[in-house]
């Protein structure tokens, strides 16, 4: 798929005025994810635009992990973050981590206490968030506000060194009560919480809000343009004051671009992590679920995911993508790529009474005729051979041009059989068919006597090779909005079909993540972690087809 350069956006115009009017002589970008789950497709949105911009510009992309939360971050996020990025092809700058910046972030916040501007309080959190005030009402004076410095070195000092539970005080920065943005309402700063961090251990017990962290994660790494989502607009009055109080040499500036949202799609770690612990689906990377992981395993390419994130563009308002435009994408990647070969997911046996018994020949077939440059490959043809089950009907409607009691099809690089007899069990179930062919219908041949309405495809039964099938309808039933109902109660029953059936034989060689176009069914990727040596499992990427248009 060619590689288009992502179209023009107003946060690539600022940066472009910033080289220009030398305010930036390199510019500096970070994708700063908190280790608290896997990676999603709406981060792959906030990895491409600025590794992108980076790129385009020549400057750097940091990975820093926003690990300023204990409770909720592990290890194992980090390393799978790491994989993630580069296996969307992206390479950071410098690898860094919020919780190296703690001892940093805690003489800044010593200075904010010397310069007047933050105080120790003794609120509870919920005390806090009753005294805030509203939109309409302005918020009252915590009774600590008016605390000595002395006081609040001292009693900051101790907060550090452990004497006291969590919840019991916190560090507030000291704005205006009365501000019409409420985040300038003498906001959090630090916390206490005794919770050992996965990469500190024990050594703190006292934790940066993001709002105070984060500005001054970006201002130390010397990030330039420090990109977010919307949500953080209202932030951003915080963050320049963070910056400005705490002296910092460099001045970070925040954009907020719209978030990804997708329809039937849960975009959010913590509730993916929901739907993981609650066992709905087997693990962070089970093919149905939106993550990076889930999309590699399921089969998406990253030459697809960069491709549908650029192509959606960076907006400053939100909306909802269409999730086919996603299936649109890894179509176009694979239409060229994947070799086309045939498999039947659910096996009808037919017998070919009038082959020879014991004969085998090997018949020419185009890998792709999109790119002749696959080649061609032999395949097998005998007496006993799969066809799929739809592609039989013994009482078939008007229109049917498939394979009926006396009708003849075309066997895809094959010959036309002709359906005689049906076999079927003592319950009445088909069991076999019997057809005929006729040798002079050979493909590759210029047959023109007849023509058939019908070509379906089928595998050699002797040497066809055992498969299971995977194949999938979204998770999430209705379209989740964020402050949408209990999306655990919008999942679908039927999102995963388990099929057994056959592919050709000369998949015999194919390794995990091989991918292929199986003729009629779409894209399919081999599971890394269910297929055995003996039985590949394929998950069905998209279909081939579908009503949704560019
Ligand atoms: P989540 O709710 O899934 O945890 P988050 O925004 O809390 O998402 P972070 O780990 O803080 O996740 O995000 C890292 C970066 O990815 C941030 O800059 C964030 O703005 C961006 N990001 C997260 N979700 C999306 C999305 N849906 N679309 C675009 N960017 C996103
Ligand atoms: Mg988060």
């Amino acid at each position: 798929m060619e590689n288009k350069p992502a179209p023009s956006n107003f946060i690539r115009n600022i940066i472009i005025d910033d080289l220009k009017s030398g305010k930036h002589k390199e510019i500096v970008t970070r994708f700063p994810p908190e280790p608290n789950g896997y990676l999603h497709i709406g981060h792959a949105k906030s990895i491409v635009l600025n590794f992108d911009l980076a790129d385009e510009f020549n400057g750097k992309t940091n990975l820093r992990f926003d690990d300023t939360n204990p409770l909720k971050e592990e290890t194992e996020y980090v390393e799978s973050i790491k994989e993630d990025v580069k296996w969307l092809g992206y390479q950071w700058d410098g690898l860094y981590f919020g919780s190296d910046y703690f001892e940093e972030m805690f003489n800044r916040a010593i200075l904010l206490i010397k310069k007047g501007l933050a105080y120790v309080c003794d609120l509870s959190a919920d005390e806090i968030r009753e005294t805030r005030g509203t939109l309409k009402e302005p918020g009252e004076e915590s009774p600590y506000r008016n605390r000595t410095v002395e006081e609040n070195l001292d009693l900051f000092e101790r907060m550090r060194k452990g004497e006291f539970r969590d919840g019991e005080k916190v560090l507030r920065a000291k704005i205006d009560m009365s501000s019409p943005n409420l985040n300038m309402r003498d906001p959090v700063l630090y916390r206490i919480s005794h919770t050992p961090h996965h990469n500190t251990g024990d050594k703190w017990c006292i934790y940066p809000m993001y709002d105070f962290a984060h500005p001054l994660e970006d201002a130390i790494e010397g990030v330039t343009h420090s990109i977010c989502t919307l949500e953080f607009e209202d932030h951003r009055p915080l963050y320049d004051w963070v910056i400005r109080e705490c002296e910092m040499e460099n001045e970070p500036h925040q954009y907020e671009f719209a978030r990804l949202n997708m329809t039937n799609t849960v975009m959010s770690k913590r509730k993916l992590k929901l739907l993981v612990d609650a066992g709905v689906v087997d693990g962070w990377d089970d093919p149905r679920m939106p993550t990076i992981s889930g999309l590699r395993r399921r089969g998406f390419t990253p030459e697809a995911i960069c491709a549908f994130v650029r192509e959606i563009g960076v907006a400053k308002s939100n909306s909802i993508v269409d999730a086919r435009m996603l299936d649109h994408f890894l179509r176009e990647d694979l239409k060229l790529k994947a070799p086309r070969t045939m498999a039947v997911i659910r096996p009808l046996r037919v017998i070919i009474t009038n082959y020879p018994e014991e004969q085998v020949e090997w018949l020419d077939a185009e890998n792709n005729p999109e790119n002749p440059e696959m080649g061609i490959r032999k395949i097998p043809f005998s007496r006993e051979i799969y066809i799929e089950q739809d592609d039989f009907m013994e009482d078939p409607p008007k229109k049917y041009h498939r394979l009926f009691p006396g009708n003849e099809v075309r066997l895809k690089h094959a010959y036309f059989i002709k359906c005689q007899e049906v076999i079927k069990d003592e319950q009445g179930n088909i069991t076999e068919l019997h057809c005929t062919y006729d040798p002079a219908t050979k493909s590759g041949t210029d047959f023109t006597e007849r023509k058939v309405k019908g070509t379906i495809h089928w595998v050699d039964a002797g040497q066809a090779r055992a498969a299971e099938f995977r194949l999938y309808e979204p998770l999430i039933l209705d379209e989740e909005n964020e402050e949408g109902t209990d999306f655990l109660d919008n999942i679908n029953p039927n999102s995963l079909e388990i099929l057994q059936g056959f592919v050709e034989p000369g998949l015999k060689e194919a390794k995990p993540h091989d991918k292929f176009q199986f003729f009629r069914h779409g894209y399919f990727n081999i599971d890394p972690r269910l297929s055995t040596d003996n039985k590949p499992v394929f998950n069905r990427i998209v279909s081939l087809k579908s009503s949704f248009k560019l």
